[in-house]
């Protein structure tokens, strides 16, 4: 017997998100049930719902915070009324090297991802967040941290994932310079991130009126990026430069301001890398790609989270204003990431 879910979903390739139902299914021993308080609204929720999506009617969200209704009987971790948190994977092989070290993002057979998947067991397509109620295995569920306001925990999810990982994979502490490049929806949490970690931590921006905006974050220093003279004078300085920004852009003068030997890490997907070889063969400079974090780094981005403080800075928006979140986000209009309120 399953369950009638009411959701928000794209009916069609690119159409507008709008209500709709589906049958959710009956809890297996390690699922819990919960129902969605708060979802945030991510990059891969555009793209999804335009040319990445597979299955239509798609339920789009993987920055999902709720309150466990049900536990299935095998769950140790959760009972019902406990808050969670769940990200954009909800399930793996738990198998292969990743899965046995907690990196299950990395999953080398498949990391099932939180919406418009095939679960692993043949119970149809993953349904997201933008809905009443979803249902996922404990495995992939985070205690969500006493202290931290639920709603602004939920980018951490996705966006503070996306940051933590590669800031603690590439060192970002004292005595490492790191530069947060973009600073949108990752990047304002990878400047606070940067910041908390203990480097050095200077924003990238190519617009000088956020400057203000960035120091307030808790960079220490602001270089407007479409600035040559400003890029000229960062040259050979960076451990380590995290970039999120999810366009083609010029990454030359980027990787120039590594020092020898230092990383420049994308996790904004842009379509193609815009980079001249010399400028990593000079320096023996590398070029990185990261994603979200597994569960293991997740807990520990959480534990991170509480002890600084740090959650995303957001705008709360209704059920009725999905539409307009999607829209404002693709014209970079939010600071600094949407999340739609579904307990209201
Ligand atoms: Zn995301
Ligand atoms: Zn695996």
């Amino acid at each position: 017997m399953t369950t009638t879910v009411t959701a928000y979903a794209a009916l069609e390739r690119g159409g507008p998100i709008r209500p709709w139902s589906y049958e959710q299914r009956d809890a297996r021993p390690h699922d819990v049930r919960f129902e969605v308080l708060f979802c945030g609204v991510c990059h891969t929720d555009l793209h999804s719902i335009g040319p990445w999506g597979q299955t239509y009617p798609l339920v789009p969200g993987h920055e999902m915070v709720g309150r466990v209704t049900e536990v299935g009987s095998d769950v140790t971790h959760f009972t019902v009324g406990d808050l969670v948190a769940v990200g954009p994977v909800v399930d793996s092989c738990r198998e292969c090297p990743p899965c046995r070290a907690g990196l299950e993002t990395m999953c080398q057979t498949i990391a099932t991802s939180a919406y418009d998947a095939q679960d692993r067991h043949g119970d149809g397509v993953t349904r997201g967040g933008f809905a009443e109620s979803v249902i996922c295995d404990e495995r992939f569920a985070y205690a969500v941290p006493d202290g931290l306001d639920p709603a602004a925990v939920a980018p951490l999810l996705c966006a503070g994932s996306t940051v933590y990982a590669p800031l603690r994979q590439w060192g970002a502490g004292p005595g490492r310079t790191v530069g947060i490049v973009g600073i949108g929806g990752l990047g304002h949490l990878g400047v606070k991130m940067a910041r908390a970690l203990g480097a050095h931590t200077v924003a990238f921006t190519t617009s000088a009126a956020k400057a203000d905006d960035a120091l307030a974050l808790g960079a220490h220093e602001v270089v407007v990026s479409s600035d040559p003279e400003q890029m000229a004078a960062q040259a050979n300085r960076f451990d380590l430069l995290l970039d999120t920004v999810p366009v083609v852009h010029p990454m030359t003068p980027l990787v120039l301001s590594l020092t020898t030997g230092g990383t420049l890490c994308s996790v904004g997907l842009p379509d193609t890398f815009d980079v001249a070889p010399f400028a990593l063969t000079l320096g023996r400079r590398s070029l990185a790609g990261g994603g979200a974090g597994g569960t293991s780094e997740n807990r520990e981005m959480l534990e991170f989270c509480v002890q600084h403080g740090i959650t995303a800075d957001i705008e709360l928006v209704g059920k009725d204003e999905i539409n307009t979140a999607l829209a404002r986000l693709a014209a970079n209009d939010v600071k600094y990431r949407f999340v739609v309120d579904l307990g209201a």
